[in-house]
């Protein structure tokens, strides 16, 4: 089986309209979304309907969830209210229906997903060694999938030892072996330095050497300056704009 791996699309269509190019190109079986849906990004309700259309699961992230009034908007700073408060404006029912839908955790076989991480599904980044050994110690399944901090991580749990950090483009990783927690980065706004859109393939079939499974951290090139445009002509905060040339 193959798996597409998508988190954090943030209303960024032109980025998950080019990831979404290469799934169909790629022969995927199931499509599996972290959150984040929407939020900083100008085209929530295109994004929340291509992800409905796709999707086999799709959890819902912290802007989600800010974005129906489950959590406060006092939680976000200026620009994410600003952005929050734009699409609370112009979010469809469709879209609204769907979101409200959504958990931010599930799991599926051999793998367990989580916005967040597994002790706080929603707000909790894993970018620590101290929230990678709990978010281990919460879990099961070989794999770990989580998303929310926009940053593309592979992490291995061996014995007492953890090993792996930040997974450039290409990076390939055998499931045969060690618990692994896995973060695809963001489609729609990557804060790693790559500007491009980042996602995660996992193969069940393929291998690596003798293993069984591999995951490879993909990124796909899409036009940034589309985006801005259309995040400038909504007027949404400039700095929204700025950072998707970037990747920060
Ligand atoms: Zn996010």
């Amino acid at each position: 089986m193959r798996v597409a791996v998508l988190s954090d699309v943030h209303a960024n269509l032109h980025a998950l309209e080019a990831v979404l190019a290469e799934i169909d190109a790629g022969g995927f079986d199931e499509l599996w979304c972290l959150g984040d849906v929407v939020g900083y990004g100008p085209h929530p309700n295109e994004c929340a309907a291509l992800v409905r259309e796709r999707a086999t699961v799709c959890l819902a992230g912290n802007h989600d969830l800010v974005v129906l009034g489950k959590i406060p908007m006092t939680a976000f700073a200026d620009d994410a209210g600003a952005a929050a408060l734009w699409t609370q404006r112009i979010l469809d029912d469709d879209s609204r229906t769907f979101l409200d839908g959504l958990e931010p955790l599930a799991t599926r076989p051999g793998a367990e997903l989580f916005h967040g991480s597994p002790r706080d599904p929603v707000w909790d980044y894993v970018l620590s060694e101290d929230v990678a050994r709990q978010s281990f110690a919460a879990t099961t399944e070989p794999l770990v999938l989580v998303g929310h901090s926009h940053v593309a991580l592979q992490l291995s749990s061996e014995g007492v030892g953890l090993r792996g950090g930040t997974a450039d483009a290409g990076t390939q990783l055998d499931l045969g072996g060690p618990r692994r927690l896995l973060n695809p980065g963001s489609v729609g706004q990557p804060r790693d330095g790559d500007p491009r859109a980042a996602w995660l393939e996992l193969d069940t079939e393929a291998k690596i050497d003798n293993g069984k499974g591999r995951a490879t951290f993909r990124r796909t090139a899409y036009p940034v300056e589309l985006t801005q445009a259309e995040i400038r002509r909504q007027a949404l905060p400039e700095v929204l704009a700025e950072r998707l040339a970037h990747g920060v």
